[in-house]
C-alpha cells in the first residue's frame, strides 16, 4: 500500500497515512472534520509505471523526436 500525505484545506493539519487506492479519498481531518486533500509526490513515493509517467512523456514527445521510438 502506498503512503499518502494529506493536508486539511481548512486548518492546515497534516497527516501521513498508509492507504489503499480505494480508500484514499476518504480522509477526514481529526481537528476540524473537513475532508482532507491528498498531496502527491511529497512523501518519497515515486509513481513510475502507474500511467503517470507515460502521460508525461507523451507531452514532451512533441519536443523531442527521439522519444518516438518508445511506442
Ligand atoms: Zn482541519
Amino acid at each position: 500500500m502506498p503512503l499518502y500525505k494529506y493536508v486539511c484545506p481548512k486548518c492546515g493539519h497534516e497527516v501521513t497515512l498508509l492507504k489503499k487506492i480505494s480508500d484514499a479519498d476518504n480522509v477526514v481531518c481529526d481537528v476540524c472534520g473537513s475532508k482532507m486533500v491528498r498531496q502527491i509526490g511529497n512523501v518519497g513515493v515515486v509513481f513510475k509505471g502507474n500511467g503517470y509517467y507515460v502521460t508525461d512523456s507523451k507531452k514532451t514527445s512533441s519536443k523531442k523526436e527521439a522519444v518516438k521510438s518508445k511506442s
